[in-house]
């Protein structure tokens, strides 16, 4: 028979699928893939329960309902002072996910090059090279994850199409400094490139951090596509709606991948997600607080163990070296596979995200810590006991 698309087929499944049948498998506390274990804001359930018996269930406009719309360009507004029409300029996804899909597959054409930054989500490379764009990859260099501006600038060329920028970044937990930010926003200019900003994480980061959305550097404005999720922002990965915000130049093509793509997202869902963006200040900086109260029980803990953690500065995760607890000739996924089945934790290894795997740092583990204390503590446990 013939073969099914080569590209794709050369990919296994996910490090996150894989590790968490593992983790059912071994019954194994899953701090591996990125998802919280609490049942998200009542508030926001109430919204979509009460939407779902408030017809119309049938399609909805393919752009959004206009109530997330104003929401999205409402929360532009209020948390990063940006103007946005919500008629032209914003579009809700199918999970940001899609809106990532639906970016790659209208703005590249075969052949344009796509800089994209190691250690990265992993869901950019397939979907990039499927649309026919030529990943260019700049690495942040370990143990602080700094970023090389003259190894990104090297990057950039006059057939760069877009930059590929997560911030605040999974798996590295980095948020990136004005100064960095500044010199992402030159090279997309100099270069007359795009930027597609994942910023799924954008109301995660720590110690006072401040997200800055590359957009709202000068020039920016009508270069970028920011990206948000309500999986991320009301800890309800599975509902699977993101939000785009783009000047309409970009947004136009987008919604053509988008339309073929899936076309609309639940209704009740995107009611409900825009009550949540629309809830105050105490509702995001709760969120912030929790989590990092959260990243801060889990690293001491490790830290305990003699898991030492790397910078967590926002997102859903922690790093940690593994080096001193790997047999020879074992790498972080050997690691993680020894980890899931005797020690009954799942962890994730952080060379899943580099596109070559044969050159890519092969110390570390990524632990999430968006869990109930008790299942932190639960599994710091199990380390302790099991790595002595
Ligand atoms: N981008 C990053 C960096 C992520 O970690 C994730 C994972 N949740 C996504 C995108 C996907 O978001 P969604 O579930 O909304 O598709
Ligand atoms: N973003 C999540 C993570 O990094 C995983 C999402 C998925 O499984 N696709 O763990």
């Amino acid at each position: 028979m013939k073969p099914a698309n080569s590209l794709l087929s050369s990919y296994g499944t996910t490090v996150f699928e894989v590790m968490s049948r593992l983790a059912i498998e071994h019954q194994a506390i899953n701090l591996g893939q990125g998802f919280p274990d609490d049942r998200g804001p009542d508030p926001v359930l109430d919204a979509a329960s009460a939407a779902l018996y408030d017809p119309p269930n049938q399609y909805p406009p393919m752009m959004g309902v206009p109530e997330l719309r104003q929401a999205v360009a409402a929360h532009n507004k209020r948390f990063y002072g940006i103007d946005v029409d919500w008629k032209t300029e914003t579009m809700v996804s199918t999970g940001a996910t899609e809106g990532l899909a639906a970016c790659f597959l209208a703005l590249i054409e075969p052949g344009d090059e796509v800089v994209v930054i190691e250690p990265l989500y992993d869901c950019y490379l397939p979907m990039i090279r499927r649309a026919g764009g030529i990943p260019k990859t700049v690495r942040l260099t370990p143990p602080h994850w700094t970023l090389d501006l003259d190894a990104l600038a090297a990057a950039f060329s006059d057939r760069t199409k877009l930059i590929v920028l997560n911030n605040p970044q999974n798996p590295a937990s980095k948020v990136f400094t004005r100064p960095e930010l500044e010199a992402i926003a030159q090279l997309v200019s100099r270069h007359d490139a795009y930027a597609v900003c994942d910023e799924v994480y954008e109301h995660l980061a720590f110690d006072g951090r401040v997200h800055i959305p590359l957009m709202t550097l000068p020039g920016m404005r009508e270069r970028c596509v920011r990206i948000g999720s309500a999986g991320k922002t009301f800890s309800l990965t599975g509902w699977k709606v993101g939000y785009l915000t783009a000047p309409e130049h970009l947004l136009q093509p987008i919604s053509k991948a988008h339309q073929f793509l899936v076309f609309t997202t639940a209704p009740n869902l995107q009611r409900a997600v825009a009550f949540g963006l629309g809830q105050d200040d105490g509702y995001f900086d709760g969120l912030r607080d929790s989590m990092q109260a959260k990243r801060d029980r889990l690293s001491t803990a490790l830290a305990g163990v003699g898991l030492e953690p790397a910078v967590c500065q926002g997102t859903y995760f922690l790093f940690v070296d593994a080096k001193r607890f790997l047999k020879p000739g074992e790498d972080d996924e050997g690691f993680c596979r020894r980890l899931v089945t005797e020690a009954g934790v799942a962890a994730v290894p952080v060379s899943a995200f580099y596109q070559d795997r044969a050159t890519a740092p092969t110390d570390f583990i990524r632990f999430c810590f968006a869990k109930r204390d008790a299942v932190l503590d639960g599994a710091v446990e199990r380390l302790a006991r099991y790595l002595g």
